[in-house]
């Protein structure tokens, strides 16, 4: 099994065959978001997709008490490797990979974004990005309140 390459995301896994790049290019040089930057960006946003028009929570319980369902994508803001959607040559990998060029969207939204990239340029998924942190943090603090309320 090979990490599907023509996403720029890692959640599906398909096999070399079903896979339409050459081989030899799986795996390199794509500049893919390390675990940890992945769990930064479904938090930030509080695991809710990122586009505004969606919004829909990315996680849930498994039938298994002792898992959890993810149906999120850290999604490549500019491309993680050349050729791909909205790729931004003037990139460092570093760049490329950091939380900065990072938006959790749901699954739909991460296919959706990557087959128009003209429609959904880096601009957009940049507002997209602020109004969903924002959210969060608008939902947090009305948490905080409520609780302080409340008790
Ligand atoms: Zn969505």
């Amino acid at each position: 099994m090979y990490a599907c390459c023509r996403v720029s995301h890692t959640l599906f896994t398909f096999s070399a065959r079903a896979c339409k790049v050459p081989r030899a290019t799986v795996g390199r040089a794509r500049n893919e978001f390390p675990a940890g930057i992945k769990r930064v960006l479904a938090n930030r946003v509080g695991t809710r997709c990122s586009n505004s028009d969606c919004q829909r929570t990315t996680s849930g319980p498994n039938s298994d008490p002792e898992k959890a369902v993810n149906i999120g994508v850290a999604a490549h803001i500019t491309a993680a490797a050349a050729g791909g959607p909205r790729y931004d040559a003037g990139l460092s990998p570093e760049e490329r990979r950091s939380a900065e060029n990072g938006i959790w969207l749901c699954q739909t939204c991460a296919k959706l974004i990557d087959n128009d990239p003209e429609r959904y340029h880096s601009e957009l998924l940049w507002e997209w990005k602020r109004g969903a942190e924002e959210r969060a943090l608008a939902t947090s603090r009305h948490t905080v309140l409520v609780k302080t309320l409340v008790n």
